[in-house]
């Protein structure tokens, strides 16, 4: 059993206690390492490191020189791929086709583009309507930033805030899932080696409402990024607020996907696959609502139940696998509970509906990719997150019902529409409720462009330049020039 240590200041350390956690394989369905049960007091101990960090080299750095620094580090996850994708394979079941053929390399291209941007905010000179004073604004790091982290993917949601706060000039602390903090703990161990003081970029590993708690409440935190579902996100910005701390919100989604008429459907029908059942349907903005003109429903559905029908499911790290298991065991048997209340609600599995044993994974942890139908919007599959391969189909007759149908839900992630019209191109997208639209595009993210939710599905954005913002505190300056200086 591999054995994983938390970075606290120049630290690789065990939990003060001498308590550890077992991480699950999802393909075996076997534990095959153990991460440190932190606590309370390594919380305390991460956080206080974090400060000092700020008041050390880290803080005299100029921001060309802390981009310098983010250069490096997004080089060394390159050279690095190997070892942080069979974590995240192996840890997570995330299927190793898609972290090599591009996943990886998003999450270096976080570093690089906020290592672009650290010595780029600019403040502002604002006109005064008071003769002889001078007003500007300016940007300053806001000091100890705590970035809390889902299993679905770990060092890609660890780093959309890392770079942006690293950039800005704050210190971290990094609370992966309790799930899988493997990869999260062996990328700490690379910003030593690019050179970042130690206590700029801490990881402390443990239970959400053990070390987690503790770090959303520290008086020296002034900051808290998480990514999560609604339940932990609300904890987290309950706590914050106690201690007036800034928060950013990503939660969950359920977003719709809208299929017209006039569509191209080969694109759609890849667009709507992508949509769902890359990383098994775990991603925040899954595209689990199908929504489809009535007049193309049948055959459409017809096409994206013969293009999955032979999907392969199984090894994570087998470049044949299209797709991988569920994340965690508690994870598996929410999705599985889903199914059930699908047939209970009257829904029909045109595809899938139950658990998948694929040769080898028997023991893993695997669900069929799911095709649901006589599904209505009111429906507890229609409006709940599954976070897991399973569709809802709901045909609609006009482009209104189809806009209402996609706001109808609490939340507000992303949508997607499909349509060869300029007019609908145009003129649907203002009209959805959610951070992200595609038009006749599915998953489209990049460092470079905002994204977060609108409702329910979170508070503030990440990426794009507007992110920084989220780590900076804003400082406007006053000068009264009337009065004499030398
Ligand atoms: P979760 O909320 O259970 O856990 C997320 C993290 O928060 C974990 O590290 C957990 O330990 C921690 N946590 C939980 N309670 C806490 C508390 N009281 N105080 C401090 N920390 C606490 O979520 P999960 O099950 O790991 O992840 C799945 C969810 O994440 C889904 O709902 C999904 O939609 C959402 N998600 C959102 C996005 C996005 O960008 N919007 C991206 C990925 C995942």
């Amino acid at each position: 059993m591999r054995k994983f240590l938390m970075t606290i200041g120049a630290d690789r350390c065990p939990a003060l206690a001498d308590e550890w956690i077992e991480t699950e394989n999802p393909y075996t369905g076997e534990p095959w390492a153990v991460i440190p049960r932190g606590r309370e007091a390594d919380a305390y101990l991460a956080v206080e490191a974090a400060h000092e960090a700020g008041k050390g080299a880290w803080g005299r750095l100029t921001a060309t020189e802390r981009g310098r620094l983010l250069h490096r580090l997004a080089q060394l996850i390159r050279e690095n791929s190997d070892t942080l994708v069979d974590l995240e394979v192996t840890d997570v079941g995330r299927r190793r086709t898609e972290l090599e053929g591009g996943a990886l390399e998003y999450i270096a291209s976080y570093y690089e583009y906020y290592a672009g941007l650290a010595d780029k905010v600019e403040g502002q000179v604002t006109p005064v309507d008071r003769p002889g004073m001078l007003h500007y604004t300016t940007y300053q790091p806001m000091g100890v930033v705590v970035c809390i982290v889902p299993w679905n993917g770990p060092l890609l949601l660890a780093s959309t805030k890392i770079a942006p706060a690293l950039a800005a000039g704050n210190t971290v602390v990094v609370k992966p899932s309790e799930f899988a903090s493997t990869s999260i703990l062996a990328l700490a161990e690379l910003f030593d080696e690019a050179g970042f003081p130690p206590g700029v970029l801490n990881v402390v590993t443990g239970y959400g409402n053990e070390v987690g708690s503790a770090l959303t409440s520290h008086p020296l935190v002034r900051k808290v990024a998480f990514t999560g579902g609604n339940a932990g996100g609300a904890a987290v910005a309950r706590s914050a607020a106690e201690g007036f701390r800034s928060v950013t919100l990503e939660l969950g989604g359920k977003s719709p996907n809208i299929v017209f008429a006039d569509a191209d459907l080969d694109a759609a029908l890849a667009g709507v696959s992508l949509g769902i059942f890359s990383t098994s349907g775990q991603s925040c903005m899954a595209g689990s609502r199908l929504l489809v003109h009535r007049s193309i429903a049948d055959e459409f559905v017809d096409r994206l139940v013969a293009s999955m029908r032979d999907a392969t499911l199984g090894d994570p790290g087998e470049p044949t696998t299209d797709i991988g298991p569920i994340s965690t065991r508690t994870q598996f048997a929410a999705v599985l509970e889903h199914l059930d209340v699908a047939r209970r609600e009257g829904a029909t599995a045109v595809l899938g509906g139950a658990r998948a044993l694929p040769d080898g994974g028997e023991k893993g942890w695997f669900v069929q990719p799911t095709i649901l139908t006589n599904v209505t919007n009111d429906m507890r599959i229609a409006r709940e997150e599954i976070f897991g391969p399973v569709l809802v189909v709901i045909p609609f007759d006009t482009d209104d019902e189809a806009v209402a149908i996609a706001n109808d839900t609490n939340f507000g992630l992303a949508a997607a529409i499909w349509t060869s019209s300029l007019a609908r191109a145009v003129g649907i997208p203002p009209r959805l409720e959610a951070g992200t639209v595609w038009v006749n595009a599915y998953r489209v993210v990049s460092a470079m462009f905002p994204f977060g939710g609108m409702k329910d599905s979170g508070v503030g954005r990440e990426n794009g330049t507007a992110a920084i913002k989220e780590y900076l505190e804003t400082k406007s300056i006053i000068i009264n020039a009337t009065v004499r200086t030398r």
